[in-house]
């Protein structure tokens, strides 16, 4: 039997790039992966086929070489392909997909006989907070759409009352040896993609997948202290798993909104404080306003200067060991606008009363100052 042109074989020219070659074997590969085709043998050769193909055309040495001599250079088993790719040698064309084929592949290379089990798919999503949900947590409830196992097979894919039959051609082993030159290479099973098994009537509810799609209602504790861009990890809330394999995870990434008037690092919140220029210079005592809408009263001293920080304890963030962050209070002195001239000329009454010692930090700076320009 000749062998057809590699190039026809995965449908590209003969000067294709590589990325277009990897493309067009990824299509290949899937459409015809035994996982999918179980017990079809035309799509096992054209597998095989479409394998050797890209095991050649990826690898620039072996496509150079194939340009100039054709299948000819083949000659004793040059191009050979294993025939299985999934097999425990010879892994070549396989390693850049592993991230499509992981699973397939993955467990098959393993060689695990009854590996067939997979873990399902883990479901990523997201939700939004408010700043004081974060701070505290939230009991959620989420409506996630998802595989879950059929109810009518059990997951097993097989219509009511029929059985699985056991694999011909593995033995119900899910993988099958072949003699390689000096080697004996295992490989999963072409005919039942590893399981062992063949489903002979499929299941009418879930067309022999053993999973059907549902949305699932599920409640979630989102743990206090939970901060923007950090994730909830829910195990055994993705898909289920298919041949007894577990299920996947369900990944809650969390977005949490800005608060009108704190701001969050890690467990200490901030909170930036307006007061009156004579509650600065004589004192006062003020409501601070505190997570969940309460207020703590505050002392400001005589004499604040703006830009001074105080430090409420335990009123920040619980840090999940039965601790709680701190508050900073920053005082932002805001500076009288709009004075009509009476008030001016009382102002400028007051200043003229004023010596050196209501203002040491302006002497001292001009003390510092003076002494700068003499030396
Ligand atoms: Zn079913
Ligand atoms: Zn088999």
């Amino acid at each position: 039997m000749s062998k057809r042109d590699f190039y026809e074989v995965l449908g590209v020219a003969k000067g294709a790039e590589q990325a277009e070659i990897k493309k067009a074997y990824r299509k290949l590969a899937r459409k015809y992966h035994p996982d999918v085709n179980q017990g079809n043998s035309e799509a096992e050769e054209k597998f095989k086929e479409v394998n050797e193909a890209y095991e050649v055309l990826s690898n620039p040495e072996k496509r150079k070489q194939y340009d100039t001599f054709g299948h000819s250079m083949g000659g004793q088993g040059g191009f050979d392909f294993n025939g299985q790719g999934f097999s425990d040698f010879g892994f070549g064309g396989f390693s850049d997909l592993g991230d499509i084929f992981g699973a397939f592949f993955g467990e098959g290379a393993r060689g695990q006989g009854r590996s067939s089990a997979r873990k399902g798919r883990d479901i990523k999503t997201e939700i939004i907070l408010e700043f004081e949900e974060a701070v505290f947590g939230k009991e959620l409830s989420l409506t996630i759409p998802k595989d879950i196992n059929c109810s009518k097979c059990s997951g097993t894919g097989a219509k009511d009352g029929t059985k699985l039959k056991t694999c011909s051609q593995c033995n119900g082993k899910g993988k099958v040896m072949r003699s390689q030159g000096f080697f004996s290479v295992s490989s999963t099973c072409p005919q039942c993609g590893g399981r062992g098994k063949i489903i002979e009537e499929k299941c009418t509810e879930c067309s022999g997948r053993g999973t059907v799609e549902k949305k699932e209602k599920i409640k979630v504790r989102i743990p206090a202290g939970i901060d923007n861009g950090q994730k909830v990890r829910v195990r055994g809330g993705g898909d289920a798993g298919s041949n007894g394999g577990p299920a996947g995870d369900l990944i809650i990434y969390v977005r949490v909104k800005e608060h009108p008037l704190f701001k969050r690092d890690g467990f200490d919140i901030f909170l930036d404080l307006p007061i009156r220029l004579t509650d600065a210079v004589l004192g006062a005592k003020r409501e601070v306003p505190v997570l969940k809408n309460e207020k703590v009263k505050m002392t400001i001293p005589e004499g604040t200067q703006p830009g001074k920080v105080f430090r409420i304890r335990n009123e920040g963030v619980p840090d999940g060991y039965g601790r709680r962050g701190d508050l900073f209070v920053k005082i932002n002195v805001e500076v009288p606008v709009k004075l009509n001239k009476k008030q001016k000329e009382k102002l400028k009454e007051f200043e003229d009363s004023l010596s050196d010692k209501n203002n040491p930090s302006t002497k001292g700076f001009f003390d510092k100052i003076k002494k700068f320009f003499k030396s």
